[in-house]
């Protein structure tokens, strides 16, 4: 069973959790070509390493959150920007 942190109601279930998907900067739509919308919308890096992700707790506090989860082993940590 994997564990999510989630900021307002600490470790649950992760069946508890809706994965929104991982995050990444939002290119600006005035300046940006159809191919990198292309690319911002469906290409992932998909690393062996920590990335940062979206939650939803839909089954809690019904919160979006960020956190960082490392790919291979699942271990979870605060996303950087709310530490
Ligand atoms: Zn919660």
């Amino acid at each position: 069973m994997m564990l999510v942190p989630c900021p307002w109601c600490g470790p649950r279930n992760v069946a508890e959790f809706r994965y929104v998907g991982e995050s990444s900067a939002r290119p600006d739509p005035a300046t940006t070509s159809a191919s990198d919308w292309r690319t911002y919308l469906y290409t992932r890096r998909n690393p062996c390493d920590w990335i940062k992700e979206t939650w939803y707790h839909r089954m809690g506090c019904r919160q979006y959150f960020g956190l960082e989860r490392h790919t291979m082993t699942n271990r979870t940590r605060p996303a950087e920007s709310s530490r």
